[in-house]
């Protein structure tokens, strides 16, 4: 059965049509769902029985059950869930100056293969409906809804390649943006891709009002094509052209997200290759602090060789800003829970097993060592929506 949250307010209009109801109703189940924010149709005591039990009969609510809820410090949430299908995913809440944040997933692993990411460690196993999206927003807004406080910001950088769902992104996007949804800014919407170029040309004639990212991470072909395989399908040439599109439609200035990795590429030279290549166009450069993930053996460039970088694009009249780290006494980026969570449900299978056979607990080191990790020390950024996203001059 379909969640409530899969619908967007056009497509519950159209579907309250189809039952000959008022387009009134839809302003009331609106208004329970995302103002009071019940999660029970019978909650919904201004409908009439009648009209709860035709809901009952198409929607159910919340697709998606909390697992766990890690806080850092500084405010950063962490909040692990489940779908109804049995796989995990996980979403990041930040506490900014200008308000509460948070990063959505938007697949169940991904497909891109970008050599640095947690994400792409597992291989997508689907896309997210809209409703699951949507959860992940109201169970955040719910935990804060405790503490009188509201989420202003949304950022798809989470596990999974938003263009890779784009449907399924853009109409929970719609929900979440609505009036009479949680009227989240568009500007205060940000949605991050690595690149698929069709679909930054599609967004682009959608001539919305939400901020786009693209993952860069590379200056130059070879480099970007070593560390993210997207770039092979879609190379530079055809990435900027994209966004060049995008600028020329929309009139807005979009971010470039570089993590910097030791060695790779943060040299001065690639600084300023970096700035040979972006200064046509009409973007920001937001600097990423890596995230160490376990299993790919790169390393975050010091906070030094940063600064470095950074002062070259700045000289090269490049606007670029240093990401802050957050939530850094919890586990790290988007997908490093999901994949911690993973491993210790692999281990606890296997520990089973092994009981099983061998009756002797605990005692395999295989599965200790995968344990041992499990609460390794991260310092991580998760993400940041790229602010302030003015209008570009257009050529
Ligand atoms: N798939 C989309 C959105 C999700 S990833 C994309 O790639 O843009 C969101 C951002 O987090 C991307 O810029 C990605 O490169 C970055 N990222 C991935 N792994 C990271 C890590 N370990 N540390 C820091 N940033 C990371
Ligand atoms: Fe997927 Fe983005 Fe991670 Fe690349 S960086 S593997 S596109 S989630």
């Amino acid at each position: 059965m379909k969640s409530i949250y899969d619908m967007s307010y056009k497509q519950m209009e159209d579907w309250a049509e189809s039952k000959g109801w008022k387009k009134f109703r839809v302003q009331q189940i609106f208004r329970w769902l995302y103002k009071e924010r019940v999660e029970d149709f019978d909650a919904m005591t201004n409908l009439s029985k009648e009209t709860r039990a035709e809901l009952k009969k198409d929607f159910n609510f919340n697709p998606l059950t909390l697992v766990r809820k890690q806080e850092s410090k500084d405010g950063t949430t962490k909040f692990l869930f489940r779908t109804e299908d049995n796989h995990l995913l996980e979403s990041v809440m930040m506490v900014f100056d200008y308000g509460n944040s948070i990063c959505v997933s938007s697949q169940v692993g991904c497909n891109m293969g970008c050599a640095f990411c947690a994400s792409g460690l597992t291989k997508k196993s689907r896309n997210l409906t809209s409703a699951e999206m949507t959860a992940q927003v109201m169970h955040v807004q719910k935990a804060l809804d405790a503490k009188g406080e509201r989420l202003s910001h949304i950022v798809v950088m989470g596990t999974g390649e938003p263009f890779d769902n784009y449907d399924n992104v853009l109409n929970f996007i719609q929900t979440v943006n609505h009036d009479r949804g949680l009227a989240i800014g568009s500007r205060h919407i940000t949605i991050s891709t690595s690149g698929i170029v069709p679909k930054i040309r599609t967004f682009a004639e959608g001539h919305y009002q939400y901020n786009l990212a693209i993952s860069l991470h590379a200056p130059n072909d070879e480099l970007r094509t070593q560390i993210m395989p997207v770039n092979k399908a879609y190379p530079l040439k055809e990435l900027m052209s994209a966004v060049e599109y995008y600028t020329s439609l929309n009139n807005r200035r979009l971010t470039f997200e570089y993590i910097l990795l030791k060695g790779v590429n943060d040299s001065l030279e690639q600084a300023r290759e970096l700035a040979r290549l972006l200064r046509p166009y009409c973007c920001y450069v937001n600097l990423i602090p890596y995230n160490s993930v376990d299993e790919h053996g790169f390393q975050s460039t010091t906070r030094e060789e940063a600064m470095k970088f950074y002062d070259i694009l700045k000289k090269e009249g490049i606007a670029v800003t240093i990401r802050k780290e957050h939530g850094s006494d919890i586990d790290a980026a988007c997908g490093q829970l999901r994949i911690k969570e993973m491993k210790k449900e692999d281990a606890l299978r296997l520990l089973s097993q092994k009981e099983e056979t061998s009756g002797i607990p605990g005692k395999d080191p295989e599965i200790e060592n995968v344990y041992d990790s499990e609460y390794a020390e991260d310092d991580m950024p998760a993400s940041e929506p790229s602010e302030p996203a003015d209008a570009c001059k257009v050529k």
